[in-house]
């Protein structure tokens, strides 16, 4: 049933309309530190797919080759245990930024934040002009001239999140198939170019036009960031002793600049906010510690002769007391032990990794047979995992004091990149022997040579007919 628009809003009256935010440019020390880093982490994250390392990209998720590819190295399936420690370094090295630098995560390196921040508010200011202008642009009625505008804008906004989608697609597909991809397109090709799809409108939604929403309503690590901080973490934070009582320039020169605080009330800190918030509301769960606020309120305190730092990185404590923060604190101290102890057991489980994995085992049934009057033969299963990212031959070499052959129905074995191999496999001695007699087989791989051994057991009864 169609509802008229006016008849909704009496049926909905509860329901808040976004108020659309429309941040004001500025210039300022930090501005201009995160621009620039926000370049570089925009071409560092171009690069990564790009950059090969023993002719593998440096990080790759190749989910149909169930694999993962770090710094030229190749981890399969057997591997993921490893990354257990590399992930939880992650979580924990979150924990430690968050508590010693509150959320620097959220306004300097989350993607997000960079894009929009960089590439999207940019282009809009290219195109559309400063803050008023824009906003006299959204409440102009409509025009061919605003009509084109707006198609352009949204047209250029599409191809640079069809842009970056790609980019995201070559963490997960080697960038030398995708460019195949892209140059001969097929159905062959349904999967990436549906996830392609997908994440074009993702991040069309997400940085066109849900944006600061985003952090406010869906991110998870706003929701629990307040957990995350303490009283002595660094915030982005209003002086409200040195602030308050707040008052304009005219009120100022009627009644005496003596009588107010530094604050005059200009709202630069407001309209330049990208969340659309007033940080001298206090710490608010919607800031993510950009810092714009603090180069507006920098420019406002130069302007009128008073020192920098109405707004300011503090801790929570020293706004409220001017005591200094204690970087060294029991929840520091434990979150980095953890953080780098993880980092290095990652490090040095992943550098001394065996890329041949093999395991011997003893099949059901009979551990021992009769081969002929004169011979003996025990009867194991060798189990092999090449986690290399090339195929292998591998030589079974078996070695013991005692006068035992090895007898394999395939020898070298090759076994593909990242493969699991089993092969049956026989131990035979002459029928003289008696008791439990040790053996070793040696598995060299013949391509790089690297030679693994693995002990076993062949079993001659006394009690044999
Ligand atoms: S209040 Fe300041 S630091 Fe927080 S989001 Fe707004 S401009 Fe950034
Ligand atoms: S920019 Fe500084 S002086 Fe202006 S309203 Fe904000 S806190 Fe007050």
């Amino acid at each position: 049933m169609f509802v008229p628009l006016e008849k909704l809003d009496r049926i909905l009256p509860d329901v808040d309309k976004r108020n659309w935010v429309y941040p004001q440019k500025i210039s300022g020390r930090f501005t201009r530190g995160r621009t620039v880093l926000g370049y570089v982490l925009i071409a560092i994250l171009v690069a990564i797919p790009l950059i090969r390392i023993n002719g593998l990209p440096l990080i790759l998720f190749d989910v149909p080759g169930r694999r993962f590819v770090l710094f030229g190295q190749v981890y399969w399936p057997h591997d993921v245990w490893l990354l257990f420690f590399l992930l939880f370094a992650f979580f924990v090295g979150i924990l430690f930024v968050t508590a010693l630098w509150g959320r620097v995560w959220c306004g300097y390196t989350c993607p997000q934040t960079v894009f929009l921040h960089n590439v999207v508010l940019k282009v809009e200011q290219w195109l559309e002009g400063n803050r008023n202008q824009q906003m006299r642009l959204d409440q102009a009625p409509w025009t061919w001239k605003k009509l084109s505008l707006k198609i352009t804008k949204h047209l250029i906004f599409i191809a640079l999140s069809s842009l970056l989608a790609h980019v995201f697609l070559s963490y997960f597909m080697d960038v030398r198939r995708l460019t195949y991809a892209i140059l001969h397109p097929s159905w062959e090709y349904k999967a990436p170019i549906i996830f392609a799809t997908f994440m074009t409108v993702a991040i069309y939604t997400d940085l066109v036009l849900l944006r600061e929403q985003f952090c406010n309503y869906i991110c998870p690590y706003a929701r629990f960031q307040s957990a995350l901080l303490d009283r002595e973490s660094l915030i982005v934070g209003y002086d409200a002793n040195r602030g308050e009582p707040r008052a304009k320039m005219a009120q100022r020169k009627k009644e005496g600049d003596e009588n107010f605080g530094d604050c005059i009330d200009c709202t630069k800190c407001v309209v330049v906010c990208p969340q659309g918030i007033d940080i001298r509301n206090g710490l608010q769960l919607e800031c993510i510690h950009c810092a714009r606020c603090i180069d507006a309120c920098d420019s406002v305190m130069d302007g009128i002769g008073k020192p920098r730092g109405l707004i300011r990185y503090a801790s929570e404590r020293e706004l409220e007391d001017g005591a200094p923060a204690h970087p060294i604190r029991p929840r520091t101290v434990i979150y980095g032990l953890l953080m780098l102890a993880s980092l290095t057991t990652f490090i040095v489980l992943a550098v001394n990794r065996p890329m041949i994995e093999v395991a011997l085992l003893r099949p059901a049934g009979a551990v021992w047979q009769p081969l002929s009057d004169r011979e003996i033969a025990n009867h194991f299963r060798l189990k092999l995992i090449n986690k290399d990212a090339e195929p292998v031959h591998l030589q079974l070499i078996l070695r013991s004091d005692q006068p035992l052959r090895l007898i394999a129905p395939v020898n070298p074995l090759p076994v593909d990149a990242g493969a699991e191999r089993a092969t049956e496999i026989f131990v035979v001695g002459p029928a003289e022997l008696h008791g439990t007699i040790p053996f070793t087989i040696e598995i060299r791989n013949k391509e790089t040579g690297e030679a693994h051994t693995i002990n076993g057991d062949a079993i001659f009864p006394d009690d044999r007919p």
